[in-house]
């Protein structure tokens, strides 16, 4: 059975590179129209909207930093400029920032760290409601991590609690949307290499490390993550809300 996404517009956020981006290709791949995102590096953005388009897909790219409200404003604008509006969401945008202990607790590391994970999420669900309530249908995915459920590595806290929140907003947006007809889901990737994640912030021992407490025996990929958001983003899942899916190869078992 082939996946199809066509005529729908989807809306990728923090999409300039890694699991943001493979997943706009795959989206724009199946025939949606995409808008990709970032908050810096206009020029590389540009870069990566003309590599799909030149691989047939329709694409915007949006320089906007989606804690703030106004700018995230411009995502919206952009998927109306492609479609009917937002069909499909994904809240890519996230990051640890930096590790932080809590015994060096900071104020404005804390702030930055909620906002860029969890207010962002939050943020553009609450901007695509409108389209989606008024089609009767809407796909919203979010981002999550193991380190929701183990706490990650050092320095996490924040981050760890901020993705242990985005769990429960999808839960709390499931039951708040569905009878809109909109589904609320979440993905919680284990350890995806070859990410900017990874390659700033664990050494090349932890990577070996952790690979071999895989059960798979690998780290995961990008694709290993966009093809679920694909999967979650298409009509195969139609029947999924309020649920996290685990994409750790078995690394951490519920
Ligand atoms: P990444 O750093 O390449 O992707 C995050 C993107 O969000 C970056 O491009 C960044 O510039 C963008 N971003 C940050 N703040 C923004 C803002 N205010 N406005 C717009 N864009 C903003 O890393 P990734 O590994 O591809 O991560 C993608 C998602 O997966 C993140 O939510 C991350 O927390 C989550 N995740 C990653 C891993 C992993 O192993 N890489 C594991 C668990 C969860």
């Amino acid at each position: 059975m082939e996946i199809t996404l066509k005529g729908k517009v989807a809306i990728i956020t923090g999409s300039i590179q890694g699991i943001g981006l493979r997943t706009a290709q795959m989206l724009a791949d199946a025939g949606a129209a995409v808008v990709i995102n970032n908050h810096t590096d206009q020029e590389e953005l540009e870069k990566q909207a003309q590599a799909i388009r030149d691989a047939g897909g329709q694409v915007k790219a949006v320089t906007a930093d989606i804690t703030d409200r106004k700018q995230a404003g411009k995502l919206i604008q952009a998927a109306e400029e492609l479609g009917a509006g937002p069909d499909i969401l994904v809240n890519n945008a996230g990051g640890l920032i930096a590790r932080v202990p809590t015994a060096e607790f900071d104020d404005d590391h804390f702030a930055t760290v909620v906002d860029v994970n969890l207010k962002t999420a939050m943020l553009m669900s609450h901007l695509v409601l409108p389209y989606m309530k008024k089609q009767g249908a809407g796909k919203i995915i979010n981002f999550s991590s193991q380190a929701a459920h183990d706490g990650g590595g050092p320095g996490a806290g924040a981050y760890a609690a901020a993705k242990a929140a985005i769990w429960t907003f999808t839960k709390s947006l499931a039951k708040e949307v569905g009878p809109d007809g909109i589904t609320s889901n979440c993905v919680a990737p284990g350890f995806i290499a070859s990410t900017a994640f990874h390659n700033v912030f664990t050494s090349p021992e932890v990577h070996e490390k952790v690979k071999e407490m895989v059960p798979l025996k690998r780290l995961g990929t990008v694709d290993d993550v966009a093809k679920v958001i694909l999967f979650l983003a298409s009509p195969l899942s139609d029947y999924i809300n309020g649920q996290i899916i685990e994409v750790n190869g078995g690394l951490y078992m519920l």
